[in-house]
Protein backbone atom coordinates (compact mmCIF):
# COMPACT_ATOMS: atom_id res chain seq x y z
CA UNK A 1 0.00 0.00 0.00
CA UNK A 2 0.89 3.52 -0.78
CA UNK A 3 0.29 6.75 1.12
CA UNK A 4 0.33 9.67 -0.88
CA UNK A 5 0.52 13.74 0.47
CA UNK A 6 0.19 16.56 -1.51
CA UNK A 7 3.70 18.89 -1.91
CA UNK A 8 3.78 21.85 -3.61
CA UNK A 9 6.29 21.62 -6.34
CA UNK A 10 7.87 24.73 -8.73
CA UNK A 11 8.83 24.19 -12.17
CA UNK A 12 11.16 26.20 -14.62
CA UNK A 13 9.44 26.55 -17.67
CA UNK A 14 10.25 28.82 -21.03
CA UNK A 15 7.77 30.70 -22.21
CA UNK A 16 7.59 33.58 -24.90
CA UNK A 17 8.18 37.04 -22.81
CA UNK A 18 8.45 39.46 -25.74
CA UNK A 19 7.47 38.42 -29.55
CA UNK A 20 9.65 41.25 -32.13
CA UNK A 21 8.28 41.90 -35.34
CA UNK A 22 10.92 41.11 -37.80
CA UNK A 23 10.13 43.91 -40.27
CA UNK A 24 9.27 46.98 -37.99
CA UNK A 25 10.72 46.01 -34.71
CA UNK A 26 7.54 46.86 -32.68
CA UNK A 27 7.46 44.68 -29.69
CA UNK A 28 5.08 43.50 -27.35
CA UNK A 29 4.61 42.14 -23.88
CA UNK A 30 3.31 38.77 -23.68
CA UNK A 31 1.26 39.43 -20.19
CA UNK A 32 -0.04 35.18 -19.72
CA UNK A 33 0.62 31.65 -20.50
CA UNK A 34 0.36 30.65 -24.28
CA UNK A 35 -3.23 29.47 -23.50
CA UNK A 36 -4.09 32.86 -22.12
CA UNK A 37 -2.74 35.63 -24.83
CA UNK A 38 -3.89 39.31 -24.39
CA UNK A 39 -5.70 41.28 -27.31
CA UNK A 40 -2.82 42.92 -28.89
CA UNK A 41 -0.65 39.33 -28.95
CA UNK A 42 -3.23 38.11 -31.44
CA UNK A 43 -1.70 41.51 -33.68
CA UNK A 44 1.16 39.09 -34.42
CA UNK A 45 1.43 35.89 -36.74
CA UNK A 46 4.96 33.83 -36.79
CA UNK A 47 5.27 31.99 -39.42
CA UNK A 48 8.20 29.15 -40.36
CA UNK A 49 9.17 28.22 -43.54
CA UNK A 50 11.07 25.27 -44.35
CA UNK A 51 12.79 24.84 -48.32
CA UNK A 52 12.58 21.29 -49.68
CA UNK A 53 15.75 19.71 -50.38
CA UNK A 54 18.08 20.40 -53.18
CA UNK A 55 16.34 24.20 -53.20
CA UNK A 56 19.20 26.72 -52.74
CA UNK A 57 18.00 26.49 -49.24
CA UNK A 58 18.43 23.40 -48.83
CA UNK A 59 16.27 22.70 -45.81
CA UNK A 60 16.60 25.24 -44.54
CA UNK A 61 13.72 26.94 -41.80
CA UNK A 62 13.00 30.35 -41.73
CA UNK A 63 11.20 31.77 -38.42
CA UNK A 64 10.25 35.23 -38.21
CA UNK A 65 6.73 37.32 -36.26
CA UNK A 66 5.13 40.37 -38.07
CA UNK A 67 3.20 42.61 -36.69
CA UNK A 68 -0.56 43.08 -38.19
CA UNK A 69 0.67 46.34 -39.83
CA UNK A 70 3.55 44.48 -41.64
CA UNK A 71 1.70 41.55 -42.01
CA UNK A 72 -0.91 43.39 -44.71
CA UNK A 73 2.45 45.55 -46.30
CA UNK A 74 3.44 42.08 -47.22
CA UNK A 75 0.04 40.34 -48.49
CA UNK A 76 -0.52 43.80 -50.30
CA UNK A 77 2.75 43.58 -52.27
CA UNK A 78 1.93 40.22 -53.70
CA UNK A 79 0.96 40.53 -57.32
CA UNK A 80 -1.40 37.74 -56.62
CA UNK A 81 -3.55 37.84 -53.42
CA UNK A 82 -2.56 34.57 -51.70
CA UNK A 83 -5.78 32.17 -50.85
CA UNK A 84 -7.73 33.22 -47.78
CA UNK A 85 -9.20 29.87 -45.63
CA UNK A 86 -11.94 32.11 -43.24
CA UNK A 87 -12.41 28.63 -41.12
ZN1 LIG B 1 5.86 45.27 -37.97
Amino acid sequence: MKKFKIIKETIEKEVVEKTICNKCGDTINHTGTEFDRNEQEEEFASFSITFGYGNKRDGNTYSFDLCDICFQKMVDGLKIAPTIDEG
